[in-house]
């Protein structure tokens, strides 16, 4: 039986974080075995803020590197950078006529940017969504795991693959959100006041790269209250992202002792997050010093992207051949 075809993007933006790691490469690394995965550097994302030219190669190497390091195995998945395939703005191109100012004016991810950088409004932050279907629907992907920031750009990715279908003849599955149960990830910055991000909120955001003592120090000042003042109360969300950072970096009866201790209402914040710290540091070491190690070796990852991006490139090609002819671009 064929694979199902998964694909899906991380931005050069900067440091990978928890929520990276929550949200898309861990369920990267789930799906290596049972999917055609093709995941990719999305460092044309990255241009909508106009980043340093000389920054761009080693954020794309180090994206690179940390996936890598987290699990990501480049013999099973096509590993690739988004530029490296001419097809991704080719067909990018073909949906923007299918693409309305109206719609891509009212998402709210463009909303959020023009209220951060009202002076720098420009028409790919507006089209962002339309490159995001382009990224996907390249591959006719039918999954595509991301974190919970990313379900309304999905949504519009469904819409233009209906629009071009209906229009032009059927050449687009529809891709859906995936995840292993439990819902989309969404993982809170450590003051509560929105998720982690790359490009945002350095101190309240545990990135790969952070050493031992900077994560104790960020987790020892996550954000709490004076705690449940009644057995069974209801867990406010900065309370419940340290249990979830717990759940995934310590051990199920240290979770469930402290969880306990919230709904008898005598747990002491300072004690658990002690004790996230180091299975924090524990878990988050291997990782990074993994992902150091590959940034040594500047020909690895090269060999790594070259061959990824020529899997992509037959994939992505064979699609724009087809969307090309049903449009009826296609003339010898
Ligand atoms: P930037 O601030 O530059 O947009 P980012 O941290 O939002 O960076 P992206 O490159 O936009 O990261 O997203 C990469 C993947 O990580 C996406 O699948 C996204 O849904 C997921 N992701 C990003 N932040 C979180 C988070 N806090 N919790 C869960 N998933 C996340
Ligand atoms: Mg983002």
């Amino acid at each position: 039986m064929e694979k199902e075809i998964v694909v899906s993007g991380i931005r050069s933006t900067g440091f990978l974080h928890l929520g990276n790691y929550f949200g898309a490469v861990r369920n990267y690394v789930r799906m290596q075995d049972g999917y055609r995965c093709y995941f990719f550097v999305a460092d044309y994302h990255s241009l909508t803020t106009h980043p340093d030219p000389k920054d761009l190669r080693q954020n794309v190497y180090r994206v690179v590197a940390e996936n890598i390091a987290c699990g990501l195995d480049p013999e099973k998945v096509a590993l690739y950078v988004q530029s490296d395939i001419p097809e991704i703005p080719e067909l990018y191109l073909l949906l923007n006529m299918l693409a309305y100012k109206g719609e891509l004016e009212k998402v709210p991810t463009f909303k959020d940017k023009v209220r951060q950088h009202p002076d720098n409004v420009n028409a790919g932050l507006l089209t962002y969504p339309v490159l995001m279907a382009a990224d996907i629907l390249v591959h006719r992907a039918v999954k595509v795991p991301v974190g919970k920031d990313q379900e309304q750009h999905l949504e519009i990715a469904r819409n233009f693959a209906q629009r071009f279908n209906h229009r032009y003849g059927e050449l687009f599955p529809e891709p859906y959100p995936f995840d292993y149960g439990g819902g989309l990830t969404r993982v809170m910055s450590l003051d509560g006041n929105g998720k982690m991000s790359k490009s945002a909120n350095e101190n309240a955001t545990l990135y790969l790269a952070d050493d031992d003592d900077t994560i104790r120090k960020k987790i020892m000042k996550a954000k709490t209250d004076a705690g449940p003042s009644a057995p069974d109360s209801e867990m406010p969300d900065f309370i419940q992202n340290l249990f979830q950072l717990m759940e995934l970096v310590s051990a199920e009866a240290v979770v469930t002792q402290f969880r306990e201790q919230y709904r008898q209402c005598n747990i002491r914040y300072g004690d658990m997050k002690k004790q996230l710290a180091e299975d924090m540091v524990s878990f988050m070491r291997p990782i990074r010093q993994k992902a150091a190690e590959l940034q040594q070796n500047d020909a690895h990852i090269q060999r790594i992207l070259r061959e990824g991006a020529r899997q992509a490139r037959e994939s992505a090609a064979a699609t724009l051949r087809e969307a090309r002819k049903l449009i009826g671009v296609h003339y010898y």
